[in-house]
This record gives structure tokens, sequence and C-alpha cells, in this order.
């Protein structure tokens, strides 16, 4: 449920309702929306509570939302999330590019690549130093120490730098020194982590689970979300299906869907989907086209070598040459929405001169 404030509520009335919220037991959340103040009532009102909410000082419209992913609902705020990591904006008109290698092997690996995409113009780094494997085996990651190269990397590109929060023993290394919090695909419904990646400060990327429906992902969101982190990206990263051909089968009807569902940006990574370099750019360059905010590739100077996901890095010239490609696609995008508010704005002068 929201209680929407008219525009020009007194911070005391505004007081007054979340206090009044929390008598009845729920959760208050401050948002504005342009002018107005919009509380989110989070827990379960009945008719009761929402009739006293009405009755207040101020109150303008007390509306319930009709999904269980309240404050992350598009129902709850109509207008896009901008999500800043630095001077990094997802959401924005430009087209974010996160590339790095899957894991932090070495120093040299790293700031080959950090220096590479910076020189192609991608925005962010990424690079694992704890990682999820399928098997206890494999490359776990080179921890603090691989921090540490990530951050290395930071200082000399100035490119922000995710990496993914693997247990809630790592926390305090993580806000030391990752810019964004990756909650990985295996995790998504682990609910103490997604609480406590909420409460660590940090904006907060949020991998699909491989067998997450949209609202099981938009619902982990909330829990991220009812932490007080208002900076959430989602993340489609494909999702296993009975098809064989690919690592995974990537979602790409998830962007328009979630544009739909949520006020949050999603962006899309194509490598894990497509499990193959030769795929990478074609995926990449659909999701651009089908309005996510941002891509997020896996790079490696020698993916033959990598400790981990080699098949699915792309060269550094390959990288290069999709860069290219997403900054055609992103301005082409830009294009279009420009011409569509242009549109919507010449349908919308119409219909209020026919009213007239
Ligand atoms: C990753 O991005 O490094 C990763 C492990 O991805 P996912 O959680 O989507 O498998
Ligand atoms: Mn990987």
């Amino acid at each position: 449920m929201i209680v929407i404030l008219r525009p020009d509520a007194s911070p005391t009335a505004v007081g007054k309702v979340v206090d009044a919220i929390e008598r009845q037991g729920h959760a208050a959340h401050i948002s504005r929306r342009g002018e107005r103040t919009v509380i989110g009532v989070v827990g379960s009102p009945s008719e009761d509570d929402r009739e006293q909410l009405r009755s207040l000082d101020d109150v303008e419209d007390v509306v319930r939302i009709g999904v269980p992913y309240k404050l992350v609902s598009r129902e709850f705020q109509a207008a896009d999330t901008i999500v800043r990591v630095g001077r990094v904006e997802f959401g924005g008109d430009e087209l974010v590019v996160i590339a790095g290698p899957c894991a932090v092997e070495s120093r040299e690996q790293v700031l080959t690549i950090a220096r590479h995409i910076k020189g192609c113009g991608a925005h962010m780094l990424r690079g694992g130093a704890f990682k999820p494997r399928t098997s206890p085996y494999s490359f776990q990651g080179l921890g603090e120490e691989g921090l540490k190269i990530l951050k290395a990397a930071r200082d000399e590109t100035h490119l922000p730098v995710v990496s993914e929060l693997l247990s809630e023993d790592d926390i305090d290394l993580l806000a030391r020194y990752a810019d964004m919090i990756q909650i990985g695909a295996r995790n998504m419904q682990n609910f103490r982590l997604l609480r406590e990646a909420g409460r660590m400060g940090k904006p907060v990327l949020l991998k699909r689970g491989i067998s997450a429906t949209i609202e099981e992902l938009l619902n982990a969101a909330e829990y991220v979300r009812s932490e007080g982190c208002e900076d959430i990206v989602l993340c489609e990263r494909g999702i296993r299906t009975f098809e064989r051909s690919t690592r995974f089968t990537l979602d790409i009807s998830a962007i328009p869907v979630l544009r739909q569902l949520t006020h949050l940006p999603v962006i899309v990574d194509p490598s894990h989907a497509a499990g193959a370099r030769e795929l990478v750019p074609a995926l990449a360059r659909a999701a651009a086209a089908c309005g996510a905010a941002g891509i997020m590739v896996e790079v490696h100077p020698d993916p033959s070598r990598a400790l981990s996901d080699g098949p699915q890095a792309l060269t550094l010239e390959m990288f290069a040459e999709l860069k290219r490609d997403l900054d055609r696609i992103s301005a082409l995008m830009q294009d279009l929405h420009c011409a569509q508010d242009l549109h919507g704005a010449a349908a919308r002068s119409r219909t209020n001169a026919s009213s007239a």
C-alpha cells in the first residue's frame, strides 16, 4: 500500500503518517515522486488501517499495490530509478558497459584488461575475487588479494569496480574495496545475504537466479530494497531451459517485462548466457536494442589460459569491436527515445486541443 501526500504536505504531517503506520505495526518507506512525498507501507495493512491513514492531514490518497514486491514496483514509483556508481549512471541516456575477467587471476591480467576496456570507453570494471564455482576443485578466487588488485586497477583507470559478495563473512572486505556489490545467480534467493547486501550502503547488482521467475527476481530485489538500499540494478544472465546449444537461454523478453513491472534499471550479461564467445556479441547487441540499461561482458587477454569461464571470454579485440557496435546502437536508441517523446508530446497536445 502507498500513502500519497499532497504536494504542499508539511514535514510534521509526513511524520504523523509515518508514526501512524508504525503504530499499526508496519514499516514506512519514504520516497519522493516529483513534488510529492509518497510513503510505502510494508506489512499487511487492513482496510481499517487504510481508512485511518486516509483520514490524516495532508493525505491525498491511499492506494493498494497489487504485487508482493511493493517498493521496487512501477506501481510504487512510476519514474525510472537512476542508479549512480561514481559518475556512471544506470538508467540514464547512455548504455553502461561493464567488462572484465570472470575471476581476478593476477595483477597483470586485470591491469591489461582494465587499461584496454578503458581505452575502448567501457564504464566499469568487473572481476570476481570470490568465485561461486560448480565444482569445489575449481579455482575459487584470490580473495582479498583479488580485491586489492581490482582496487589498484580502479585507482589507475578510475573505472568503478563491481565484484561478487559470496558470503556474509566477506562483507567488510567487499565494502572496503568494491564500488558496487554483485549478488550472483546462485545467491539470488539467499535471503540473509540479500538483507546484508541491502545494509552495506553500496549499490547492488542483483543477478537473476538460473531457474528464477521474474517475480522471484523482483522479490529478491525487494529484500535488498526493504533494508534501505535504493540503488539496485537487475541483471538478466540467462535461465536454464531444455535447450543445450547455449550454456543458458538468454531471456531477452525479461528486459521489456521487467521494465513494465519495476522502476529499477535492467542490464544483461550475455557471457554467462551464451557460454561461447562467438555468440556473445550478437546477444549483447540484441539486449542493447531491446532496452537494456547496460551490458556486462567477460573479457580476457588470453582466454585459453583463463582460470574460469575461458570459453565465453571475449578477446581484447572482440571487446573493442563490440564496444563500437554498442555505441552505435546506444546512439540509435537515444534517437528513437527522443522521437518517441516528441511523438508522445505531439499526440498529447492533439488530445488536449481536441478536448479543449
Ligand atoms: C559472474 O558474473 O561472475 C557470475 C558468476 O555470474 P552468475 O552469478 O550469473 O553465474
Ligand atoms: Mn564467469
